[in-house]
């Protein structure tokens, strides 16, 4: 195990009290293929067993955090639904800080406009609409495209719930990549002009805001992941402790870090050196 302290974290990992994992890469292979890794299902089990709080941050918008969930422990692990956040929750909870309420034009697989109503938001299909919020959306059509446009142009900000360009997933029945949320808002960006604002990991914010939601402060939370850009960077940038996983590097999807430092504070090869921790 590599450890690389920074200033600041002086609480060891045995003390943490919350443990928020990614998902794809890091507990299970892929949210569609929801295969679990025994170590990540063997640290989660450790963790529960010392009474700690695990939870989780996951950029994936096309499902609900209440799917995500349903999956998860259907493949073995123990979650609690208010301490799953899809991207399409911390989404919600972006546009729900600056507008309570909003009307809300969401583009996404039906996931993410749950998690816009569970937050109470208004998610419509007509005009007026103050915020437009964009997933990724295997079924998308040109009409709900040009509509995202001219909501935009007429004023609404742009949200990309997530920030991925592809996902390797099904499609049309078989193994393939379709094009993520930040493709379809690149869209919208050229047609309009307007620069969105993606919420997802690395964005601090919705690390903080996870934390904060479940009662626990940055400095007795750890973010767990196989994502330097995402997991790492943005964890860090919270002010969170960071576990880095060596996972398939081919599986590891490309974010933009937005120059955040990518360093974690512990890097492991496998969970079972985690636990070997505690
Ligand atoms: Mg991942």
């Amino acid at each position: 195990m590599d450890n690389n302290p920074k200033a600041g974290v002086t609480m060891k990992l045995r003390d943490k009290q919350l443990w928020l994992f990614d998902v794809d890469n890091t507990i299970v292979e892929q949210i569609e293929h929801p295969t679990p890794f025994q170590d990540a299902l063997d640290l989660c089990d450790e963790l529960v067993r010392r009474g700690k709080t695990i939870g989780i941050l996951t950029n994936i918008g096309r499902l609900s955090s209440r799917q995500i969930q349903r999956i998860l422990n259907s493949a073995g692990f123990k979650f609690e639904a208010v301490n799953v956040f899809s991207a399409g929750a911390a989404a919600a909870a972006y546009v729900h800080n600056r507008y309570p309420g909003a009307r809300c034009f969401v583009i996404s697989e039906g996931g993410a406009i749950e998690d816009f109503i569970a937050r109470g938001l208004d998610v419509t299909n007509n005009p007026p609409v103050d915020f437009v919020a964009v997933g990724a959306d295997r079924g998308l059509t040109y009409e709900r495209l040009n509509f995202a446009t001219k909501m935009v142009r007429d004023g609404a900000p742009l949200v990309c719930i997530s920030g991925s360009r592809d996902y390797p997933g099904t499609y049309l029945g078989k193994e393939d990549t379709f094009i993520g949320e930040r493709s379809i808002v690149a869209a919208i960006e050229d047609a309009t002009g307007t620069k969105a604002v993606i919420v997802g990991k690395p964005l601090p914010e919705i690390f903080v805001e996870s934390v904060r939601s479940l009662g626990f402060s940055i400095a007795e939370s750890v973010m767990v992941g196989d994502n330097p850009a995402s997991d790492v960077a943005g964890g860090r940038a919270a002010s969170m402790t960071t576990i880095l996983v060596r996972r398939d590097p081919s599986l590891i999807l490309s974010y933009d870090s937005r120059g955040l430092d990518q360093t974690p504070d512990v890097t492991v090869n496998s969970l079972d050196e985690v636990i070997s921790k505690l």
